[in-house]
């Protein structure tokens, strides 16, 4: 069954998706070669309970971590350990929080220090395929077209591997509700988007291969083929003409871009590319 939200709701989960965009900026601002994702964890568990937030992911279906932290392999679901975190890791984080009867949800990719270009690319798709996903998340879409462009872009234009076994949802007052948000799928299939229905739209993208398995703790999910994945969420709502974007990146970026650990050159090898291109029509114009 899915739970259309009132106005009065939408701006309650707003403030829950920002205190998750918070909680994962004070992760950016920590992360470096050599700290471990345990100390991640508790960094974001501690911010949110310091401001009145519950941690989502606490204890839901026994997950025993208030933030996932998924490293290189792993897609999501993974437990923070003290494993320290190297030049050329990337790491997934996703954080929930309840707060005023309400959860938002949120993840970001983080690219540790020295890079490997593949690596940084399948980012810079796999966040861009959200805000592809989100172009098409209005009233009177389908599920499949928010699907279908994600699909489409890391898929067949990329040539990434989608993963099948999990998909975005719903939420609101659980943290998992109807519909589900699958990153594959056909244009004009699915349930049709309403105004008022809020969902999780969350790309999971292999660098390789698509299938996934499961890891001996039973949660965290980790590529077949042993190659990085990347992971991007937004909390939005469905309106009658655009999406609007609940939980937002503006602190997290920012924070990234004043992290000289991170990588971010992502973002702006977009724009070098973009340039480069431009640069050459110029010359077969002359
Ligand atoms: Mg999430
Ligand atoms: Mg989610």
């Amino acid at each position: 069954m899915i739970f259309y939200k009132t106005e009065a709701e939408i701006e309650i989960m707003r403030q829950s998706c920002s205190m998750v965009e918070q909680a994962i900026a004070e992760v950016a601002k920590f992360l470096k070669p050599g700290v471990t994702t345990k100390q991640a964890n508790d960094i974001a568990e501690r911010f949110i309970r310091d401001n009145g937030g519950i941690p989502s992911f606490l204890n839901y279906k026994g997950f025993p971590y208030s933030a996932c932290m998924s490293v290189n392999d792993a897609v999501v679901h993974g437990f923070p350990d003290n494993n320290v975190l190297k030049d050329g890791d990337i790491v997934s984080v996703d954080i929930g929080v309840f707060k005023n009867g309400f959860h938002g949800d949120s993840a970001y990719t983080f690219a540790i220090g020295e890079m490997d270009e593949r690596i940084l690319r399948l980012m810079k798709v796999t966040k861009e395929s959200l805000y592809r996903g989100i172009e098409k998340a209005h009233h009177g879409n389908r599920m499949g077209d928010i699907a279908y462009a994600i699909q489409d872009y890391t898929e067949r234009q990329n040539g990434y591997g989608v993963v099948r076994e999990l998909v975005g949802h719903g939420l609101g007052r659980s943290l998992h509700e109807d519909p589900q948000v699958p990153n594959f799928g056909k244009r004009g299939n699915g349930p049709k988007l309403k105004d008022g229905m809020v969902i999780a739209i969350e790309p999971m993208i292999n660098l390789g291969v698509k299938e996934v398995y499961y890891d001996n703790d039973g949660w965290t999910v980790r590529t077949k083929d042993r190659k990085p994945s990347a992971h991007y969420e937004h909390t939005i709502c469905i309106r009658k003409s655009k999406a609007d974007i609940l939980s937002s990146f503006e602190l997290i970026e920012k924070a990234e871009r004043a992290n000289t650990n991170l990588n971010s050159s992502y973002t702006a090898s977009t724009h070098a590319s973009k340039t480069k291109e431009a640069l050459s029509s110029d010359v077969l114009v002359m």
